[in-house]
């Protein structure tokens, strides 16, 4: 039996020993050695088989003969190397013919050097034979199931070759730093989306010297690298995923996101979002700006306020709600249009009303404006904000050659007197602007406590007078206007009286306003129209009666035809009808409402300036549209005595005759006052002193004696 020595790596064969004692011992040493070497072969965890120079098998261990399937039978020492090949080939375990694994084999034997190659067998599996000469001749191969390994290896490659294609595919710059801080990985789209090329961030790059090289290359235009690099770490030595935007040159965004990997490096991905982001920017703007004016709307100015207020320590603070006054008149009057230009401009003027950057003006929809004015000192501080505004907003808005006037009315509430969040704030301020319409135009009004109660009142006067009409609860009274240089009586104005059965009489001035916020005054005015000329159809002939009659009426498309029916039904020919318009509605008049009066003045109806010397002190629009009739305001009359009075009433009267339009004095109480008018040339009054409004039936009886004839005497 052959053995092996270790140590050399060589068989030797059994000698005769030359003496017993000294042979018995090597025989000893020997069959342990032997022994030992058996034991390692058997327990190697590769086949191993050992071949001597005439290339017969020395030994095998069993994994040898289990790698390739062989019989343990078959494999026994001296077995011809070529022999075990022709087996394998016979039990199919072979791909390739004995020859041919034997002229693979051949010139590792022959060239007895060290050698490894590989072998594939017919069921797939990879066999690594490495195979060493022994000195001896002869020589020993080490096999080795590779397959599992191989397949490994494979589909490691495979997963590169799909790593590499999403990489280059990907809608992300993507960047792969290793632990080391170098980069790793860097996609085509990192590049692309950079404009920068390999080059310029080879991969060994570390996140600062990317960084460096985006400012370097005029990329990134202002970026902390100190920060940015310090917030990158503490996010990996975290664990915590990390985005920012990144605002390049070139006007586009990118979003970077950093995840930190499990080996202890990241990733950057890079997205071009900006598209996306112009989008969500243009989106919050729309959610929080108004779109006509572009000032904050209802849900940003809450925020906002909301934001302040929510530090209790907050500075006190003033909320104002404002509404503009006949900005209805401008929009029906001169159109949409007009309205939306008017709107803008007048935010233009609040705008430039307010102190500083911190207040803001917001509008809430319409007409409705709200100030929030920021470390108020004082009511006294919110006021002067409020006599500005009043005094912007009355100056005339121009546009495309038309003077559009308007005014505003303002609520005013403070913080923390009159609440203490937001809600109750605009609700007070809303309140206070609320008072401050109900009690004429023009105005502001702090909120007071209370005032909950008048805003009640309101609405029920609104009920009570919708519920008025249908219950005839209106009247007319009459007041006789007499010619002054004659004493004669030459008509009456109808004046409206309201006999409502909670409230008793009420008086024009009170609900007329109201009935023109609600629309009520079409209806009313028409009827008022009606019952007037019908009165007057039974008077005098002759005798003219003069109707009060609203802008909002004016405005309204049925307007002349209602006053052609109601002299049709009453029978009186036009020329006794007199309408009473304000200044306003000239001043405003849009060509359909100038159109309207024109062509009731073709037919004969009168129209009458009243309350004049109380709007504007323009009389420009006097040219646009000829009146018959003035009539002086009778605070005028009533301050008479008074020299500049005197002027503005001497004044009116002179512009009256040069234009041939009669003069009416409204008013007048005293003799003194109307011995004044005489004496001034002025042709009409009106007033107590003539005659008090009177229910129809006296009028009637009055108008019939012709008693006041006596007064010219
Ligand atoms: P107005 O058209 O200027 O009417 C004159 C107002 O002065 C009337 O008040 C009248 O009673 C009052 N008045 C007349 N003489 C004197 C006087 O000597 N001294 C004083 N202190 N006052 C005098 P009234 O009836 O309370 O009407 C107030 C306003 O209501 C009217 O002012 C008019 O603008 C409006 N109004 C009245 N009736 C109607 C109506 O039918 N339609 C419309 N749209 N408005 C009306
Ligand atoms: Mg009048
Ligand atoms: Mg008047």
């Amino acid at each position: 039996m052959p053995v092996v020595d270790v140590k050399a790596g060589s068989v030797v064969p059994q000698r005769a020993a030359e003496g017993v004692d000294r042979s018995h011992r090597i025989e000893d040493e020997l069959r342990e050695q032997n022994e030992r070497f058996s034991a390692a072969v058997e327990n190697m965890s590769h086949g191993l088989c050992m071949f001597d120079a005439d290339e017969r098998m020395i030994i095998c261990n069993r994994n040898y003969i289990e790698l390739f399937r062989l019989d343990a039978k078959v494999m026994k020492p001296g077995v011809r190397f070529f022999d075990i090949l022709q087996y394998s080939v016979d039990i199919g375990i072979a791909s390739q013919t004995a020859e041919q694994l034997y002229a693979v084999r051949k010139p590792y034997i022959d060239g007895a050097k060290p050698s490894t190659y590989e072998e594939t067998l017919s069921d797939g599996r990879v066999i690594v034979i490495s195979h060493r000469p022994l000195a001896s001749g002869g020589w020993v191969s080490i096999y080795e199931d590779v397959t599992v390994q191989r397949r490994a290896e494979e589909e490691l490659k495979e997963q590169h070759r799909r790593f590499d294609a999403a990489l280059a595919n990907m809608s992300q710059g993507l960047l792969m730093y290793d632990a080391d801080g170098k980069m790793i990985v860097r996609n085509g789209r990192f590049l692309e989306l950079y404009n920068v090329t390999a080059a310029d961030f080879p991969l060994g790059t570390t996140h600062r010297d990317a960084l460096e090289r985006l400012l370097e290359l005029g990329i990134y235009t202002q970026i902390d690298v100190d920060s940015e690099v310090a917030k990158t770490e503490a996010c990996r030595l975290a664990g915590k995923i990390h985005s920012a935007y990144r605002h390049l040159a070139d006007g586009r965004t990118i979003l970077v996101t950093r995840r930190p990997m499990s080996g202890s490096g990241w990733v950057a991905t890079f997205d071009d979002v900006t598209e996306r982001r112009r989008t969500e920017e243009r989106m919050t703007h729309l959610a929080h700006h108004d779109t006509l004016t572009g000032l904050p709307n209802r849900s940003m100015f809450r925020e906002r306020l909301d934001l302040a207020l929510e530090d209790a320590a907050a500075a006190p603070l003033a909320i104002f709600s404002l509404d503009l006054d006949r900005f209805k008149a401008v929009n029906d009057t001169w159109g949409h249009p007009a309205g939306d230009w008017l709107l803008k401009s007048v935010a233009e003027r609040l705008q430039r009303c307010l102190r500083n950057d911190t207040d803001i003006v917001a509008r809430f929809g319409g007409d409705e404006f709200v100030i929030v004015q920021f470390n108020v000192r004082g009511p006294a501080e919110a006021e002067r904000l409020a006599k500005r505004i009043v005094e912007v907003i009355a100056k005339p808005f121009r546009d495309k050659g038309r003077d559009m006037h308007v005014g505003v009315s303002q609520g005013i509430a403070l913080f923390p007197g009159d609440g203490k969040d937001a809600g109750a704030l605009l609700k007070n301020a809303d309140m206070a602007l609320y008072r401050a319409k109900a009690e004429g135009r023009n105005l502001y009004r702090f909120f007071e406590p209370g005032m909950d109660a008048l805003v009640q009142a309101r609405r029920a006067l609104e009920v009570d007078l919708e519920a008025a009409l249908p219950r005839r609860e209106f009247d007319l009274h009459f007041q006789p206007i007499m010619t002054i240089a004659s004493g004669e009586i030459i008509g009456a104005e109808a004046l409206m009286r309201w006999h409502s059965p909670e409230r008793g009489m009420v008086a024009p001035d009170e609900f007329i306003p109201v009935t023109e916020e609600i629309g009520l005054i079409v209806p009313l005015g028409e009827w008022a129209l009606r019952k007037a000329c019908a009165t007057a159809a039974n008077w005098p002939s002759g005798l003219r009666i003069a109707v009060n009659v609203s802008a909002v009426q004016l405005r309204n498309s049925g307007f002349a035809r209602s006053v052609i029916s109601a002299l049709a039904f009453s029978g009186i020919p036009a020329g006794r009808l007199e309408l009473e318009i304000t200044e306003t509605v000239l001043m405003d008049g849009s060509e359909t409402v100038l159109k309207t009066l024109r062509q009731l003045r073709e037919l004969g109806v009168r129209i009458a300036l009243d309350d004049f010397g109380t709007g504007y002190s323009s009389l420009g629009y006097l040219q646009r549209f000829p009146v018959d009739k003035i009539k002086i305001d009778r605070s005028f009359i009533r301050d008479i005595g008074n020299r500049d009075s005197a002027a503005i009433v001497r004044a009116i009267i002179g512009l009256g005759t040069e234009l041939g339009i009669t003069v009416t004095a409204e008013g007048v109480e005293t003799e003194a006052q109307l011995d004044m008018l005489r004496r001034h040339g002025c042709v009409e009054a009106q007033g107590y002193l003539i005659g008090v409004p009177s229910k129809a039936a006296d009028i009637q009886r009055l108008l019939e004696s012709g008693a006041l004839n006596s007064r010219t005497g």
